[in-house]
């Protein structure tokens, strides 16, 4: 196997990640555990942070899309490396506002934010707020007005291109829940809307076309389609858009069915997307906007992995092999949702060749509990280690205590060490919010 930057198969045939042996760092903290490599964050935000300032002029800012993994840690390096962030709850600004990080260069999502939610955001001087609803203008225009406060915010727009991967789809009109299409007219009714309301200040425009992308035309065609569509504004209602933002979407690799992006990849990326909105600019006459991108699991996806300890082995003779590991659906429901891959190893043998097809599962009483379905692997035997890649995104943000099992601790790998950022729970964590009613005390 060809590892990406951060991994590499060291002198005892282990799996190391950020120059740390996998098969230490288990023992040391345990399984299963969430392992993160700092470098490799901050490398894939620099790449970023830099080309914006090569292509264009540093007019704009890199938001990291704190979904995909959400802890104080996170926002404590979005902060040292001057970026901004995006959230989409209560809990990530809570989490982000705990952390240090100035809610100035937040930018707040949802298609359907809660009163509190927009409260506390606007209350905490949150930079911009993506409306995503005519009701959302009307609660910030309230809760602006009464503290006083002129809210900057984006609107959602769909721009008609949907992409999924490898592919792409121009629609005139979308069944999306989330925007508010440039076609049918609804996005100008909503700009009308927010330009009539004296507490809220438009900036401009987001979109966000899907995740997991590799085709660059989808990012330059709706650059293209935001861009004529700011135009059609300006001359209709005079109003032109100071920014734009992009959104995130730009693919990871999980396995050998996607491509193996090095990081300077996506400054390429990037450029194509920026050259779109130069040219449209030139052909328009509008002014280069302040440019935003929301790059999520592009930055976290493959600076983590989850190191588990081999359990259970169930060979069905002739049909299928299953090897269970101490984790599953409650630390990474991915395959779970919607089937994803991921490429697995045995962190101890890493050397060893695949001379076996496994399915890899969980512990969970649910038969969809699995990880990767027949992956090669060495002959795993109980007790060892497995690593399964590309884990950064999307897995400890959508983890659940399932079962009553623990949502797993994760470690920050840097300069030969790992320390905590997520710690481990424990039984107590588990019952901690349970009460029993009086009544069933007798
Ligand atoms: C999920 C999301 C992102 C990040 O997407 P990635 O595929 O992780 O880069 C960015 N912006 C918005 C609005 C999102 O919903």
């Amino acid at each position: 196997m060809n590892f990406r930057e951060t991994l590499k198969v060291n002198g005892k045939g282990h799996l190391e990640i950020g120059g740390m042996d996998t098969v230490e760092i288990a023992e040391k903290f345990g399984t299963p555990l969430y392992v993160f490599d700092e470098d490799y964050i901050r490398k894939m935000i620099r790449v970023y942070k830099d080309t914006i300032e090569r292509e264009y002029d540093g007019n704009g800012l890199v938001l990291y899309a704190s979904k995909a993994f959400s802890c104080e840690a996170v926002y404590a390096i979005a902060r040292q490396e001057e970026i901004g962030v995006d959230v989409v709850s209560g809990g990530e600004l809570y989490t982000a506002l705990k952390a240090g990080f100035s809610l100035k260069k937040a930018y707040m999502h949802g298609n359907n934010k809660l009163f509190r939610e927009l409260e506390f955001a606007i209350e905490n001087g949150i930079g911009n707020i993506v409306v995503d609803s005519f009701r959302e203008a009307d609660i910030i225009e309230e809760i602006a007005g009464s503290k006083g406060i002129k809210q900057n915010v984006l609107i959602r727009i769909n721009p008609g291109v949907e992409a999924h991967t490898h592919a792409f789809i121009q629609t005139a009109r979308t069944d999306s829940k989330f925007g508010f299409s440039i076609s049918d007219g609804s996005a100008e009714e909503l700009i009308l809307h927010i330009l009539n309301k004296k507490n809220i200040v438009l900036k401009g425009y987001h979109c966000h076309i899907g995740s997991q992308i590799f085709e660059k035309r989808s990012f330059e065609l709706a650059a293209h389609k935001v861009m004529d569509f700011s135009a059609k504004i300006k001359r209709t209602l005079g109003f032109e858009a100071a920014e734009l933002n992009m959104g995130g979407g730009f693919g990871v690799w999980y396995n050998d069915e996607d491509p193996r992006f090095k990081p300077a990849d996506y400054a390429e990326y990037l450029t194509v997307l920026i050259k779109a909105i130069k040219e449209k600019a030139l052909e328009h006459g509008l002014k280069l906007p302040y440019l935003l991108i929301e790059p999520g699991r592009s930055i976290i996806g493959e600076a983590g992995i989850t190191l588990y300890t081999v359990g259970a082995i169930k060979d069905i003779k002739g049909v299928k092999k299953y090897v269970a590991v101490d984790g599953g659906m409650f630390d990474n429901p991915r395959y779970a949702l919607y089937q994803s891959k991921y490429s697995v190893l045995l962190a101890n043998k890493a050397n060893e060749a695949c001379t076996d097809k496994v399915t890899v599962a969980g512990k969970c009483c649910e038969s969809g509990d699995i990880i990767a379905v027949d992956v090669p692997l060495p002959t795993a035997k109980e007790g060892d280690i497995m690593a399964v890649l590309t884990t950064g995104a999307y897995n400890y943000s959508m983890a659940s205590n399932y079962n009553r099992n623990f949502v797993p601790a994760a470690v920050l790998v840097k300069d030969g060490r790992a320390d905590y950022i997520i710690k481990p729970q424990n039984y107590e964590d588990i019952v901690r919010n349970d009460c029993i009613p009086e009544r069933l005390k007798k």
